[in-house]
């Protein structure tokens, strides 16, 4: 087994006797795979003080040469695709199918991000006064901290460093508890691509302490935070302190509605597709379908079908499999919760329900329950799991209406052949996202934000890369 650690001024910091050290298991086994350490103070204190060191020579760079560090980052990336896609199974139990895009979607978007280098432009704005130019400036904020998730860990890293790098800044960044170990074979890639020490710190740890300290600290220009609404109000709190800026990522209720002209066979396999993925473990994928009266039944026997069809179990083990186990105990009882309470409040379990077989492993039934409402908490509250709950309505209207009513504001869909249907549930639904017949996920070209709960600012494309920058404005007089 192997004992990690943080990664400070482009090297592992040696370790300490003393240190307080985590645990990290394989999810679809239980078994414990490795520790990284919970980092104290003086260890997060060693990576801020990194970060601002580097910080002058980086963002005074000329962006270009700022971008090919990160296209040197993408090409190693791609050189290890294979055993980094291995470390993401096995502690956090996607398929290795889809690690391996994970990983090469990692590389992709250091590459994309590089690409801005040239991109990110200021403005000259007329001035009332005669002799008087005003020159809008973008500049980097500082040094960032990224706070992590565990559900697309490594893809992460990308989304959080390779703006923050391409705009100037510097960033020390916490992966989730839950996954830290492909955080650390990031790092052995950086230092493999001659990446200059102090762009990029890793300190392990878990949220209350190590989190709270990058997200509470002076020394942090801005957060951005990827993880539960929860911890993103505690974010927002530690950062009130020192008026830090915050840019949060936060969970999502999707809905997805099938209106009754649907190709009901894409509308199938589109959102199971989304339920299945990484063992429906996805903040944009559909949560609640609503499905118009008309072609309910078709659907649900549909979909139902194409549930008991799908196959789940250890990801590394001998038979193939759709989807792996969900992340921890935790997790798991969540979803056995929210079942068990659809089907006390009268919804009707049509298929799952239960936990899978699968020792020591965190393995769930693929789940379809029907006769569903609005008032019910598994049509309200996130759920982490492979499972469909669905509700039927009568017209679009009230579809609209059901999908505007939630906390979550991040991605929606809906599956017609009518444009006019389409172009109405794109004026009046209430969503950052909205996918027109095909599955829930989005580019890298876009921009991913969340309304209502679902969080502040975005990623992704431009506005992403701008996220990372803050305006200086100069009046230059003429005499
Ligand atoms: P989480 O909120 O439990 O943890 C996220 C991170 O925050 C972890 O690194 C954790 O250690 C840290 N943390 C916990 N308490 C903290 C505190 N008080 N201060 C600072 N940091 C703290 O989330 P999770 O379980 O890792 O991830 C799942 C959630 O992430 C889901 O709600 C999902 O929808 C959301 N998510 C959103 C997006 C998006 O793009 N909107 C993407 C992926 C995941």
């Amino acid at each position: 087994m192997d004992h990690y650690q943080n990664f400070i001024n482009g090297r592992f910091a040696p370790s300490s006797v003393q240190e307080d050290r985590i645990e990290v298991r394989n999810p679809s086994t239980g078994r414990l795979i490795a520790t990284v350490p919970e980092t104290s103070q003086a260890g997060v204190d060693a990576a801020f003080a990194a970060a601002e060191n580097a910080l002058p020579e980086w963002s005074n760079r000329p962006a270009v040469e700022r971008a090919s560090v990160l296209h040197a980052v993408a090409a190693k990336l791609r050189s290890h695709v294979e055993p980094l896609a291995r470390t993401i199974v096995e502690e956090q139990g996607k398929i290795l199918g889809l690690a391996r895009v994970e990983v090469q979607f990692t590389a992709d978007y250091f590459d994309y991000m590089a690409e801005w280098a040239r991109r990110i432009e200021g403005e000259i704005i007329p001035s009332d006064r005669p002799g008087e130019t005003i020159l809008l400036f973008r500049k980097a904020i500082g040094v960032v901290a990224g706070i992590l998730p565990w559900n697309f860990p490594f893809f992460l890293i990308a989304r959080k460093a390779a703006p923050a790098l391409v705009t100037g800044n510097t960033i020390v960044i916490k992966p989730s508890e839950e996954t830290p170990i492909n955080a650390v074979k990031f790092c052995e890639v950086l230092m493999e691509a001659g990446v200059p020490a102090g762009l990029i710190n890793v300190v392990h740890g878990r949220g209350p302490t190590v989190g709270r300290a990058l997200a509470g600290s002076p020394r942090t220009a801005m957060v951005s935070f990827t993880g539960s609404v929860e911890t993103g109000a505690a974010v927002m709190t530690a950062a009130a302190s020192n008026i830090t800026k915050v840019n949060l990522e936060l969970g999502g209720k999707a809905p997805a509605i099938v209106m009754d002209d649907a190709d009901i066979d894409m509308a199938v396999k589109a959102i199971k597709a989304s339920r299945v993925i990484n063992s429906g473990q996805v903040c944009n994928c559909a949560e609640r379908v609503y499905v118009q009266s008309r072609v309910a039944d078709e659907f649900v026997d549909r979909i139902s079908a194409a549930m008991r069809q799908t196959c789940f179990g250890d990801p590394l083990g001998e038979e193939p499999v759709d989807y792996g186990p969900l992340i921890n105990e935790a997790g798991f009882r969540k979803v056995e919760t929210l079942v068990a309470g659809a089907v006390r409040q009268g919804a009707t379990l049509v298929t799952g329900g239960e936990r899978g077989p699968g020792e020591g492993g965190y393995y769930y039934q693929p789940t379809v329950l029907t006769g569903c409402r609005q008032d019910m908490d598994i049509i309200q509250n996130e759920i982490f799991g492979p499972v469909i709950p669905i509700v039927k309505f009568d017209e679009l209207e009230q579809a609209i209406q059901y999908a505007n009513d939630s906390d979550y504001g991040l991605t929606s869909s809906i599956y017609t052949r009518d444009l006019n249907v389409a172009l109405k549930a794109c004026q009046d639904i209430r969503f950052g996202e909205t996918y027109i017949n095909r599955e829930h996920f989005e580019a890298m070209q876009g921009f991913h934000a969340g309304w209502r709960k679902s969080g502040i600012g975005g990623a992704d494309g431009k506005h992403g890369v701008y996220e990372f920058t803050q305006t200086h404005v100069v009046y230059l007089q003429r005499t």
